[in-house]
């Protein structure tokens, strides 16, 4: 069966057996604390409930909240901008900027500027951006990516990054104390800090009864960049858009729970004025919200906190990794957005799921991952990607099913298979034993079993 991009990726992430293994257990054990946190709350469900029509009132009331944000924020001293995609976000950015003759910006992790390719933009117009978050601040010295969206260096063992400070920051040699390792990126990042010549980080939620914005850390990051420079960017989809502080409450009991299986996360910043003689920029980004907002399929997605709980319980994503995925999201939400994005060129992904729904019954915010990926696979043939040997499966099984003498037949004749020589069952036609051994058929099926025992039952 010809693959998708999804599993010839995957397929090469689990060369790496033990990696793979590792990988796999690691997110499992988040997934595990997350479990247990969530019991000890005996509203958990009820939390979830409320979340979930805090988010659906903020997407349905957007118009009204962008306006008392904008209000608000004003009123307390702070810029505003609006950016209706990624190009306009890149270059309000720049010439916030270039205006204060800003050179080097110390940024904590925000996904938006990954999905408006901002560092890149940045870097190419004489602008040094510096990551600040741990994880995401390995990658960028490796020239990597996040292979998820909250524990972005999750699949790097701390050798790795032992060899890697070594080479960077001139380390230790073979000194892989993750303690050790931590101060010494704490050490060189203090003089980024301190540097800079502005701070940039994204919002977890913006408050439009305060116009004010929460940006939730475990390393501080975002509150040493926003405090150490007198410029200040704070940049959020407008899906983060929440009405009031109380709502927020709400949420971080939920985030940090889903997320990590921490009660909350160390630091829940609260970013609202400028500093003396400083400016604070709020940049609101559209970059085809507005558009999901009009999909009464899928407009759940915006519901999202990017707490990543759906990419640790997903058995898939678990065992292929982040960067089998084509879109910068990866696992369920991801496969989602991608396919909002760009059904055609994200289509491959759609295939990374089980529809074990296990996102589903996770996720805080009651996003229906599982069920808006099984609408995708129903359209992948109008959108012209569906694959077309599984399709001719799908018709023979369709056309032998519809025909209770065939498919009785060829239940009393499937036993067979178990005694039939290996090279039979296991050559190129069939594709679908490539990768997996095919179950032994019972000698007898359950149809004839049933007739046969329950004869004299009506
Ligand atoms: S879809 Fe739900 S579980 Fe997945 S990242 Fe978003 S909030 Fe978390």
């Amino acid at each position: 069966m010809s693959r998708t991009s999804h599993s010839r990726a995957a397929k090469a992430f689990q060369e790496d057996r033990n990696n793979a293994v590792w990988h796999d257990e690691t997110l499992w054990m988040v997934r595990q604390k997350r479990d247990k946190l969530s019991h000890n709350i005996p509203e958990w469900e009820d939390l979830r409930h409320t979340a979930r029509d805090i988010k659906l009132y903020s997407t349905s009331h957007l118009p009204e909240l962008i306006e008392e944000f904008e209000k608000n924020a004003k009123a307390n001293g702070c810029y505003v901008h609006f950016a209706k995609d990624a190009k306009e976000y890149r270059e309000i950015i720049e010439n916030i900027l270039k205006e204060h003759g800003a050179k080097k910006l110390v940024k904590s992790k925000s996904m938006l500027s990954e999905e408006c390719e901002l560092n890149e933009h940045l870097i190419n117009h004489g602008i040094d951006v510096i990551e600040t978050d741990l994880g995401e601040r390995i990658l960028q010295l490796m020239d990597a990516k996040p292979s998820h969206i909250v524990l972005p260096a999750i699949h790097i063992k701390r050798e790795r990054v032992g060899k890697l400070f070594e080479e960077k920051l001139g380390t230790e040699e073979n000194n892989y104390d993750p303690t050790y390792l931590t101060h010494q990126a704490r050490k060189a990042l203090r003089q980024d800090f301190l540097n800079a010549d502005a701070g940039m980080t994204g919002a977890n939620f913006a408050i439009a009864e305060t116009g004010e914005v929460v940006v939730c850390t475990n390393e501080g990051n975002a509150d040493m960049g926003m405090s150490c420079q007198n410029i200040n960017i704070t940049a959020f989809g407008i899906d983060k858009l929440v009405p009031s502080r109380e709502s927020v409450g709400v949420f971080t009991r939920l985030l940090a729970r889903s997320a990590t299986g921490q009660p909350i996360t160390t630091y829940t910043s609260h970013f609202g004025r400028p500093h003396e003689g400083g400016e604070q920029h709020f940049i609101l980004v559209d970059n085809g919200r507005s558009e999901i907002l009009g999909m009464e399929q899928h407009r759940k997605t915006l519901n999202c906190i990017r707490c990543g709980a759906c990419m640790n319980t997903c058995p898939v994503y678990r065992r292929s990794g982040g960067y089998s995925y084509s879109y910068f999201i990866p696992g369920p939400i991801g496969i989602n957005l991608g396919m909002l994005k760009d059904p055609r060129k994200f289509s491959g992904n759609v295939s990374g799921c089980t529809l074990c729904f296990s996102c589903s019954y996770v996720c805080p915010v009651m996003v229906d991952l599982g069920e808006q990926i099984y609408v995708w696979r129903q359209k992948l043939h109008d959108l012209g990607v569906a694959n077309q040997e599984k399709k001719t499966m799908s018709d023979g099984m369709k056309f032998i099913m519809e025909k209770p003498k065939l498919f009785n037949s060829a239940l009393k004749m499937a036993p067979m298979a178990n005694h039939a020589p290996r090279f039979l069952l296991y050559n190129g036609l069939n594709k679908w034993g490539q990768d997996r051994e095919l179950p032994r058929f019972a000698n007898e099926s359950f149809n004839s079993w049933w007739k046969r025992t329950h004869k004299n039952n009506k």
